[in-house]
């Protein structure tokens, strides 16, 4: 028997027809373009897109990432994410130039005691120089009961501020961290 299922009406695409060849038009005169602007190209043209998620809060609104040549051109809303529908606040709208900017520093900064300025050190001798210091914080502050003789297990010493680019599973091991630790001032700036 043939197949009598008609096509599905797939209103979007025709939707987005009609408005490209509205956008030609005012009113009934064809839409005057200088020869510039003819030529002019967005700057998205022939890049490739990515889609991703805004780095920054829980809402998780969804991005398109522009890529050519192996680096980001440009990154903006994500209209087919059911989240956000291609809006980003001004948060997730300043996403590129928290990957492309000339401004940012890119090596550990190490300031040491009584020093005027800024060194760049290694990332590895800056693991371990914070490595060492938590261990002998904890060691000296470390107390298994209180004044009253309650068990506690913890250091008033230690602290975690999170920030907001930290995703689902940092958070979730910073956590497990500093439980461990025995610091109960865990806290991040989730959205400012
Ligand atoms: S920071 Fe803004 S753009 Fe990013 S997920 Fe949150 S609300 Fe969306």
């Amino acid at each position: 028997m043939a197949d009598t299922k008609r096509p599905a009406l797939d209103v979007t695409a025709l939707l987005r027809r009609a408005a490209g060849a509205l956008s030609e038009r005012v009113g009934l005169s064809p839409n005057v373009l200088s020869e510039r602007s003819k030529s002019l190209r967005p700057r998205t043209a022939g890049a490739k897109k990515t889609p991703s998620v805004c780095p920054y809060c829980a809402v998780g609104c969804g991005t398109s990432v522009y890529t050519r040549d192996g680096a980001i051109v440009d990154i903006e809303g994500n209209p087919d994410s059911p989240i956000n529908a291609g809006t980003l606040c001004p948060k997730g709208s300043a996403t590129f130039a928290l990957h492309v900017n000339p401004a940012r520093w890119t090596t550990v900064k190490y300031r040491a005691p009584y020093a005027r300025e800024w060194a760049d050190v290694s990332h590895d001798w800056a693991m371990e120089r914070i490595a060492q210091r938590i261990k002998d914080t904890r060691d000296r502050t470390f107390r298994e009961h209180d004044e009253h003789g309650r068990r506690v297990n913890r250091t008033m010493a230690l602290a975690s501020l999170g920030g907001a680019t930290l995703d689902n599973e940092e958070n979730y091991l910073i956590a497990k961290l500093f439980r461990n630790l025995g610091t109960p001032f865990i806290e991040n700036q989730a959205r400012i």
